[in-house]
């Protein structure tokens, strides 16, 4: 797991107790106008004030954290044909893989493939409102 996904994580946890204290805010902040409305007291009136600021604070954030773009990182492995140069990228790796190491038949040609490289590659996602409310799996295991 990269940095950013272990923040994600951290931070996913919280959503639903933003979602459920912007709702909370906002509703009294329509009981707090009502309230000022009917009963012309000026104290309810900043009340409203108040949590209409609580609440719009909550809300950029809660926006800025659904808009959050997260890197995943891939590990692959670069096979290449001695024979007739043919390559492609694998995400099989393996724990027992290493450079130079043959793996496979070459699809073209029939030769033998050696592993000319591994690294990793990066995704960049956002995620989906399910994943952020945890109803829906997101990182599975991308180390094979
Ligand atoms: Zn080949």
């Amino acid at each position: 797991m990269s940095l950013d996904e272990k923040l994600f994580e951290i931070k996913r946890k919280w959503i639903p107790v933003y979602f459920i204290l912007l709702i909370g805010l906002i509703i009294l902040a329509i009981h707090f106008i009502l309230m000022a409305y009917f009963t012309n007291n000026q104290d309810y009136a900043s009340f409203s004030l108040l949590t209409l600021v609580a609440a719009g604070y909550i809300g950029y954030n809660l926006s800025k954290f659904l808009n959050t773009i997260i890197s995943k990182y891939t590990t692959v492995k670069l096979l290449t044909c001695k024979k007739c140069g043919y390559s492609n990228e694998d995400k099989n790796v393996d724990k027992e893989d290493y450079v130079m190491k043959e793996d496979g038949i070459c699809p073209k040609c029939g030769g033998k493939m050696i592993i000319e490289g591994i690294y990793r590659i990066e995704e960049k996602t956002k995620p989906s409102l399910l994943e952020l409310f945890g109803l829906k799996k997101k990182i599975r295991n991308r180390f094979k």
